[in-house]
């Protein structure tokens, strides 16, 4: 029984300059149907479910829409699935579409983890990134889900930004050391196919860090905040101890999960699911009490293994190396022999993982690992 359950709410005030997600722009009438419909969605798929361990409320921005309706969500998971007692339940939250009443509300339901989208304490780069919000707006949402008593908040920062340099990444990252939330991600800027911060990328009007400055970004990242308290457990994800995102980590163990709404995908038995992302279809279909996937895909065990390996080598811990010998069939060691040797990963205690050379061109390492396993 599937003990994960993601929930995807696309809407958004604007679209970021460097967004790929599926995300469409808000509209009240399309939203509270929307939520209506994955109320139906979600007892569809009940039968999947056992006593749920994670709850996790992703976009889009899922504060764009009406604190009730977001309410009224969330008790249905509450009435239909058996939560476990120490249930995590995190909500995105974008500075600029929350306030205290309705964090105060959200958290008096049941939230306990809210995933605040920072990007950035500086408002050039906020505004260059297309991003909502001011430096002060941050600030007031870090202060109003701290209102709502949330004792577990995280913050997602990026670096890498056009413009920006390794002085203002360094103010970024102690202005999160200094509000200290409890789980920080850290992404590099990545210029997608088809957003408009490729385009202009591509006309030469925007112009990212040179690369031993962004690679200088990634390492005072992982220096500071490991100095601050924070576990590097993931490429990009740091927590205190016991505030690693366990949502997240269900992921990277290639956990199974339920994914509700318009784009979701899920992963069940030996299946990846998407649904289709065309929300006005999403309703028509889901309405007529079917599930609206576009894409079921039976993976293979070839394919699973490598997603084990691809997933596995993202977390810090690495990969457990007798589990691989005796879950997946394959042998490791001899494998990364020449990646151990050019020292882009280490094998200790049991595991394999990428080094703190190996991290940063970790796809390359990934790459020439999976050549070297016969599978
Ligand atoms: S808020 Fe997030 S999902 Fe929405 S457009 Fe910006 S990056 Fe995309």
């Amino acid at each position: 029984m599937i003990q994960y359950l993601y929930i995807h709410i696309p809407f958004c005030a604007r679209k970021c300059i460097y967004c790929d997600f599926f995300s469409i722009p808000y509209d009240e009438g399309l939203a509270l149907g929307y939520i209506t419909t994955v109320v139906q969605e979600l007892d569809l798929r009940k039968e999947a479910a056992g006593e749920l361990k994670t709850v996790y409320i992703g976009g889009g921005t899922p504060t764009t829409v009406p604190t009730l309706s977001l309410i009224r969500l969330i008790k249905k998971i509450k009435d239909s699935f058996a939560l476990s007692p120490d249930v995590e339940i995190t909500i995105e939250a974008n500075p600029g579409t929350i306030d205290q009443k309705k964090a105060r509300a959200l958290s008096d339901a049941g939230v306990n983890r809210f995933s605040v989208g920072v990007q950035s304490f500086n408002d050039y780069e906020l505004k260059l990134l297309g991003r909502i919000h001011s430096f002060e707006d941050v600030i007031k949402t870090i202060a109003a889900v701290r209102y709502a008593d949330v004792g577990n908040v995280s913050i997602d920062l990026m670096y890498g930004i056009p413009g920006q340099t390794m002085d203002g990444w360094r103010h970024n990252v102690e202005m999160a050391v200094e509000l200290s939330p409890e789980h920080i991600s850290a992404y590099e800027l990545t210029p997608e196919k088809g957003t408009p911060l490729y385009e202009a990328m591509s006309r030469g009007e925007l112009e990212k860090p040179p690369e031993e400055v962004i690679l200088e970004m990634y390492y005072h990242a992982i220096d500071r905040f490991g100095e601050s308290g924070y576990r590097h457990y993931e490429i990009s994800n740091f927590g205190k101890p016991g505030f690693e995102c366990r949502h997240n980590l269900n992921y990277w163990n290639r956990g199974q999960y339920i994914g509700l709404g318009a784009g979701a995908h899920s992963f069940i038995g030996d299946r990846r699911m998407r649904n289709t992302d065309d929300v006005k279809r999403y309703i028509e279909i889901v309405k007529t009490d079917s599930l609206a996937i576009d894409e079921s895909v039976e993976i293979s065990c070839e394919e699973a293994i490598r997603e084990s390996i691809l997933l596995g080598l993202r977390r810090t811990e690495g990969l457990n190396i007798r589990g691989c010998r005796e879950d997946l069939g394959i042998d490791l060691e001899p494998a990364a022999r020449e990646l151990i040797a050019k020292r882009l990963l280490e094998s200790s205690g049991g595991y394999l993982r990428l080094t703190r050379e190996g991290i940063v061109v970790s796809n390359t390492v990934i790459t020439e690992l999976f050549q070297k396993l016969t599978l």
